[in-house]
């Protein structure tokens, strides 16, 4: 079982290496990919993971099946009780496009816990990257994706959200409570 890395720990300051064609479907990538899904499954509120967060420094990233349910049925309830999507992942993505209108949202990360912040994103995001069996495949979202392509990349490249966040709260699920 693999721990989610903490915000001091080097790797998550690192840029990650690209994964090579040649080992996309090799044993190792496909158990990172595991390794990923599952650490990811155990965060309840975990809508995404970036391999260096499992201490990897690979250029990859998970994006939980609950947000792509979330995003079809706009229903917290149900997206977050029974997952129907497979998770999405993303190998050696690239950011395509960002829209030039941005906002400031809230954001945490599962690697600072339990900090929260504001931060702009821009709205909108087109990321190209590859599937689990090498294929090219392009993807845009706008909103909460949007939002997730661009803090997942950034940890591919050492930033946390902490580096330009704002208004920073410490929030442990006991304060919430
Ligand atoms: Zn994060």
């Amino acid at each position: 079982m693999k721990t989610i890395v903490q915000k001091d720990n080097p790797v998550l300051r690192k840029k990650a290496l690209a994964v090579p064609d040649k080992d996309i479907k090799s044993p190792k990538i496909k158990k990172i990919i595991k390794d990923m899904m599952d650490a990811l499954d155990r965060e309840e509120d975990g809508v995404a993971i970036a391999a260096p967060q499992i201490g990897e420094s690979l250029r990859i990233f998970v994006v939980s099946g609950k947000i792509i349910d979330y995003l079809k049925t706009s229903d917290e309830e149900t997206a977050t009780d029974n997952k129907e999507s497979p998770d999405m992942v993303f190998i050696n993505p690239k950011i395509k496009k960002l829209s030039k209108t941005k906002k400031l949202v809230e954001e945490g990360c599962l690697s600072v816990r339990y900090l929260y912040g504001k931060i702009e994103r821009a709205q909108k995001a087109k990321v190209e990257a590859q599937d689990e069996n090498g294929n090219k495949f392009e993807m845009g979202a706008s909103g909460l994706l949007a939002q997730i392509f661009q803090h997942e990349t950034d940890h591919l490249d050492g930033v946390l959200f902490i580096d330009s966040a704002k208004d920073l709260r410490d929030l442990p699920p006991e304060k919430i409570k």
